[in-house]
Order: structure tokens, then sequence, then C-alpha cells
């Protein structure tokens, strides 16, 4: 039986998720919780907290091809990084580590936990490429999370699961691996979830809100053994999620996967496309490959350009001020029109 507790903070291993008796299927009478017992609103019974629904739970299960009881519902994929940090780093104890340039939220969320932040930054005159030499140097006895991305946002490129498997394994019994997959859906694979069952300290944080379309519902996964999920769930608010998302959320598991399967070879067309256009522009530098459904580019003068193309009511992301991203600009890809749109501002410029 492996020890799950070397991974959480000692102090919270007393706490228990919440228990709301909401998914006692049995209750004819709910009055136990304060609620008002008239359903003003029809239907959606918004009177009442939500359950957190066993149907619900089995439909993302079989999405992601865990078992139910592998599986935390989070607000994002955001909300994953998180509590993880909040269940795992002591303030002024631990150590998260990190690989920038990367999504900026981990160091954030490192910060508010007053965890040490260990950067290990990729190796930008090589693409952006792990750099194994630097973490071996830099990995601590009190690193207690390594959070990657892969497909990493904003360099667009993957690390190999080799990589991570050896640092699963490096770091047993000590700290936990983070894979936040989030733009895996652009990727040709694999993903790191069918590791779950044989890394204990894996963890694997996907999201609604890229690829699914989703944004605005706010509902990302955390995917690990029970026991971490049980810990998360400990330091979770009660009744996270509202009614309405839920449902909607249940809606689209539903729905058909050919319309995500039409969109998503679009968007790897216009990748390709807007790579080949964008690499030809005199104010673009370089554009890297990209796993994911954005182009970081170099140019030239990033600010003016960013300025530019924001005048004329095309909103790119700008990174001033990150290290090795100097002149960078982050490019999601759009529907082809606006693509050709952006191209046409550049062009301009
Ligand atoms: N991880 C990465 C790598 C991201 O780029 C983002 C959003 N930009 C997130 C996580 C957070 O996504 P959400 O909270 O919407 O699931």
């Amino acid at each position: 039986m492996h020890n799950f507790s070397a991974y959480f903070r000692p102090e919270l291993s007393d706490l228990k998720a919440y228990d709301s008796g909401r998914d006692n299927t049995n209750t004819q009478i709910w009055l136990d919780a304060n609620e008002s017992p008239w359903d003003n609103e029809g239907a959606e019974q918004l009177n009442r907290y939500p359950a957190p629904s066993i149907a619900l739970q089995a439909q993302l299960a079989q999405f992601y091809q865990v078992k139910p009881d592998q599986l935390l519902l989070t607000r994002g994929s955001d909300e994953g990084v998180d509590l993880l940090m909040r269940l795992c780093a002591r303030p002024y104890q631990d150590a998260v580590m990190i690989f920038p340039p990367t999504f900026a939220m981990y160091s954030v969320y490192a910060k508010i936990q007053a965890a040490q932040l260990i950067e290990v930054p990729l190796k930008a005159e090589d693409n952006f490429a792990f750099d194994e030499d630097l973490f071996d140097r830099k990995l601590t006895v009190n690193t207690k999370l390594i959070v990657f991305c892969t497909p990493n946002n904003p360099t667009g490129n993957t690390i190999s699961r080799e990589i991570i498997i050896k640092i699963c394994n490096r770091v047993k019994n000590q700290a936990l691996v983070i894979v936040d997959e989030a733009y895996f859906e652009f990727t040709e694979g694999p993903t790191l979830i069918t590791d779950l069952n044989e890394y204990p300290n894996l963890v694997v944080l996907r999201t609604f809100s890229k690829f699914y379309g989703l944004a605005g519902l706010r509902c990302g996964v955390l995917l690990a053994a029970p026991a971490i999920v049980n810990a998360c769930k400990a330091i979770l608010a009660p009744f996270p999620f509202n009614t309405l998302t839920l449902n909607a959320l249940a809606q689209t598991l539903r729905g058909a996967r050919s319309v995500w399967e039409q969109q998503h070879a679009v968007i790897l067309n216009e990748r390709k496309i807007m790579q080949t256009v964008l690499s030809k522009l005199s104010c673009i530098s370089k554009v890297w490959d990209s796993a994911s459904n954005f182009l970081l580019v170099q140019c030239s003068d990033a600010k003016k350009v960013w300025e530019h193309c924001k005048s004329a009511g095309i909103m790119l992301r700008y990174f001033p001020e990150t290290p090795l991203l100097e002149n960078c600009l982050r490019i999601s890809i759009g529907l082809p029109a606006e693509n050709q749109k952006l191209i046409a501002v550049l062009k301009e410029f």
C-alpha cells in the first residue's frame, strides 16, 4: 500500500470531505440545510444546494477513461492547481518546481501559498526543450510539487512522457508530479492519464475551456489516485458548482463528438496555414512549432505589433518583462476569417 500521507501537509490529515447528504436518493423531504422550500424558478430546483451527482461523475469518468474515484471535477484546471498547492506545500517550508516560460498561474498560486518557487527554465536556444541537467541540480528534498505543462503554454511544445515518468519514479514518496494537459486534445499524445494506475504520485489536469469550447462554464478535472482525489475534496468548498453549470456539463457530455472532431480539423489546418504565412511576414522573425491551438512568434518589436493589432480590434497575448519571451507574442488560432484578418492587419504594419 502506497503511503500517500507523505505528499500532503500533515496538519490537514484530519480533514474529511464535506458531506452534504445530498446524494441520498431515499430522502423525500429536505429539512437539513435551511434552504427555502419553494422552487420559485421552476424546473432547475435552484432553491436546493446542488447535489454531487453520481451520474455526472460516472459520465466524466467514462469520458476520461478512468474510474469514478480517480476524478475530481474542478472550477477550471486553475482550481486543480490551487488545490494541490494548498494540499501539499507547507508555507515557508516546501517548494514548488516549475519550468518557465509556462502558464503564469502556477507561480501565482505558489506565492499565495507562500511556497518557495524553484524555476528550471526551458532551453530557449533549443526550442524550449526540457533541461534535465538543470532539473537534477535544482531538485531539493523540500520540493513537494513538480508542475509540467504539456503542451506548454505559451511555447506550444510538449515534454516527453519518458521524462515525466522518470521524474515520477525519482520523487516517489516525496512529491506529486502534476501534468497539466490543458491543450492535450490538440496533440497526437500520448496522454499521461493511462499511467495513473502505475504511478501513484502522478496527477493529470484537463479542462473543458479549450478544445471543448466551454471556457464560460469554468470546468476542469483533476485525475489522480483516489487517495489524492479524496484529500483534495477535503479542502474543497461545499457545493463548489452551481446547478446550471452541472446541468450544462452533463448535457455537453451527452453531445455529439462529431462537432468537436470537425472543429479540431479546422484548428489543425489553420495552425499549419498560419505558421507558414506568419513566418513570411517581415515583422515576425520566428514562429515556433506548436502542438496546441496557438502559435508563439518572435517579432522585431512585439510591443508595437501588439499595439497595432489592438488598435485594429485584434487582441494578441503580449508578455512584457517575461524572461525568455522578449519580443514574443502568442496568437490563438481563431476562425479562418479571423486569422485572415489578422494576417491583413500584420501586413499593414
Ligand atoms: N493550464 C493552462 C496551461 C492554461 O493555459 C490554462 C488557461 N489559459 C489553464 C490551465 C486554466 O484553464 P481553466 O481554468 O480554464 O481550465
